[in-house]
């Protein structure tokens, strides 16, 4: 398989603010199941480019890493945090998805020997974008992404995987990516818990993105409603039940997917359909004003193309 090392080398120093670090500590949400829940809004020096819901699984073999996080610095502090809770090794890692939080920290294990696991669509992804990603991320942070590379995943799958490890089964779950083209979900049976990674966010506005599918996306959704999770961690905020991602994430995706199907199909203009959207029922979530213009300007594109 072909690896993409790209050394990050122009930092810029003015740049660099005296932050306080996102601080990894990592909560128990079930049995041998942590997530770290970073901030709800943008991406910022302050809180390490970690505006991203992780986590991890202890097992009494070895630990899964989900998500390698936004630089070498923090997938440290990630494998730090783990020491705190468990001598256990890291067996595994995950990425969710092609988002530069799920993926820039894979270095740190990768250079460890640890296998890094994704979607062969993430792989393409991490493939085409990453360097554009990591850049982004370079001038956001400065000198704490220093010694982060451009790393895809050691292992590639296509729809699932199960990795069996000390009696647990954590399944890996490709059902059409939808944020990014290789979203994917990982899935603990035992536990009920699935970590939805960018399928799912909470507590803020969903971002659609130029290489999002809101079909795609509602795919992979009813995939993950199909496993009747106890919880959802998702990839931007605090874990709660499905009924949440289903109303801050499944509704709106739906909501505005309809809306521009019927705009496209009635031969409205882009600008009239986005006028006419109402999304006033999202209004209280954070960093709705900032993204439902290019939510709908995007979803209006998509539906052209459906
Ligand atoms: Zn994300």
């Amino acid at each position: 398989m072909k690896l993409f090392p790209i050394l990050i080398a122009a930092l810029s120093p003015a740049l660099c603010s005296p932050a306080h670090a996102w601080d990894a500590v990592p909560q128990k949400v079930a049995d041998s199941v942590y997530v770290f829940v970073g901030d709800t809004g943008p991406r910022t020096a302050t809180n390490e480019g970690m505006n991203a819901t992780t986590g991890f699984v202890v097992t009494p073999a070895g630990v899964v890493v989900i998500d390698s996080g936004s630089s070498k610095h923090v997938a440290a502090k990630i494998e730090a945090a783990v020491r705190q809770i468990t001598a256990q090794p890291i067996r595994y890692v995950i990425n969710t998805g092609g988002q530069d939080h799920r993926w820039l920290g894979n270095g740190h294990f990768a250079d460890q020997g640890i296998p890094v696991i994704a979607s062969e669509k993430t792989a393409a992804d991490i493939a085409t974008r990453g360097g554009t990603w990591a850049d982004g991320m370079a001038k956001r942070l400065g000198p704490a992404f220093a010694g982060t590379r451009v790393q895809g995943p050691t292992r590639r799958f296509a729809t699932r995987k199960t990795l069996t490890l000390g009696g647990e089964s954590i399944e890996l779950i490709f059902a059409g990516g939808g944020h990014t083209p290789g979203d994917i979900i990982v899935w603990l049976p035992r536990q009920r818990v699935a970590f939805a990674g960018d399928l799912v966010f909470m507590d803020r506005l969903l971002g659609i993105l130029p290489v999002s599918s809101v079909p795609h996306w509602l795919a992979s959704f009813d995939a993950l409603a199909a496993l009747r999770p106890a919880l959802v961690v998702p990839g931007h905020g605090t874990p709660a039940p499905l009924a949440k991602a289903d109303k801050e994430t499944r509704d709106y995706l739906a909501r505005l997917r309809a809306h521009m199907k019927k705009a496209v199909d009635a031969g409205e203009d882009m600008q009239a359909a986005i006028a006419t959207f109402d999304d006033k029922d999202f209004a209280y979530l954070p960093i709705y004003t900032e993204l439902r213009g290019q939510n709908a300007n995007r979803a209006y594109l998509d539906a052209e193309t459906e």
